[in-house]
């Protein structure tokens, strides 16, 4: 059972009256044989495979299995064209342009501000304390009436570490509005990291997890937003129809067909991002590398520009984030495998 929530309080007041576009296929539910409602190609799709039908427009097989992964109920999975889908929904449900804002907390994912920008709505920062922790006290004062949405990212990034759970959930009690935790790292970050079953206790929280990192399927676009099941009610209400293409759809249930492949993935990432921390560590232009729960690391050089260039010239990219607050110096290098870590390494010794 979830805790109570005014989700319609929240909302943006137009939006309490409209109705969604209903597909055709929303209006049908029952065992029909001829489809002559969507106006699709009888004869099948050119490349073959079931593509000539309109997907499913709630992704009903896709919400429970994910679902059933993640120990939650199918109506409080949304499921979305990458997890920035959910972001910009939950922006555009929750916040009214040049009346509301949203609360980020830098160094963090740069989407949260992008997507507010995008339709009007103010950012409020609070910077994360030096540690990269969140200043609960801080970013509770912070939280004027206005703010409707607050963006957590845990593993975050840019810097790579969980945020504490405590904070998270007095960010959580604080907060007049949503919280949107960001999990896409989380796989990374060992079991029991995830406040996912800690969702009933937390209704105000709108959990966000994605296919494209540890689940290895980033092309494939699909995101998901977790949380009480009017929230994700709303976001499907403003969804576009059919934001989830067939493919994408089969795509993310077949992975989800092979977890002990995703947990394999991810157990020889974090034992690389071990490894290559530890050879990192032993070159004499770096000069910290920040702890990491997530498949990259937050590594401090002496001339982080320069070093960025170089590596650039002979073929390897990172990204540079050394003119980031708390950041200075600093580049984010993902993890790869083994051959692509010692390809950096070789490229850093050349420079
Ligand atoms: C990579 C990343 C995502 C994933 O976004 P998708 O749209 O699902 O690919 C989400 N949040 C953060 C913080 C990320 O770094």
């Amino acid at each position: 059972m979830m805790a109570d929530l005014d989700v319609t309080a929240l909302l943006r007041p137009h939006l309490r009256t409209t109705r969604p576009y209903s597909s055709a296929r929303d209006e049908y539910s029952g065992e029909a044989m001829v489809f002559l409602d969507a106006n699709e190609n009888p004869y099948g799709s050119v490349v073959g495979g079931p593509w000539h039908r309109y997907p499913d427009p709630r992704a009903t097989e896709l919400r429970r299995a994910l679902g059933g992964w993640l120990g939650v109920a199918a109506d409080q999975v949304f499921v979305g064209n990458g997890s920035d889908e959910a972001i910009d929904l939950l922006v555009r449900a929750f916040c009214e342009p040049g009346e509301q804002r949203i609360v980020v907390t830098p160094p963090t994912y740069g989407m949260y501000r992008v997507a507010a920008e995008s339709h009007g709505v103010g950012v409020v920062e609070v910077e994360l304390t030096d540690a990269f922790q969140l200043d609960a006290g801080k970013v509770v004062a912070a939280i004027e009436p206005d703010c409707r949405l607050v963006f957590l990212c845990s593993p975050n990034n840019p810097t790579g570490n969980l945020l504490g759970r405590a904070d998270v959930e007095t960010v959580a009690a604080g907060a007049p509005g949503l919280v949107v935790l960001d999990e896409a790292y989380i796989d990374f970050a060992g079991d029991g990291a995830s406040l996912v079953p800690d969702l009933a206790k937390l209704p105000n929280v709108v959990i966000l997890r994605t296919f494209s990192k540890a689940w290895g399927m980033a092309a494939a676009r699909v995101g998901a937003a977790v949380g009480h099941p009017e929230v994700i009610g709303v976001l499907d209400h403003i969804k576009l129809p059919y934001n989830l293409s067939g493919l994408a759809q089969q795509a993310a249930l077949d992975a989800l067909a092979h977890p002990e492949r995703m947990l394999d993935m991810v157990g020889r990432i974090v034992a690389e991002r071990g490894w290559l921390a530890e050879r990192l560590a032993e070159r004499p232009e770096v000069r910290a590398i920040h702890h990491s729960d997530a498949n990259f690391l937050l590594v401090r050089f002496d001339d982080a520009p320069g070093t960025y260039a170089g590596l650039i010239e002979r073929g390897v990219i990172v990204r540079d984030r050394s003119r980031v607050a708390l950041c200075e110096g600093a580049l984010r290098i993902t993890v790869g495998t083994r051959d692509e870590n010692v390809a950096l390494l070789d490229a850093l010794a050349e420079l």
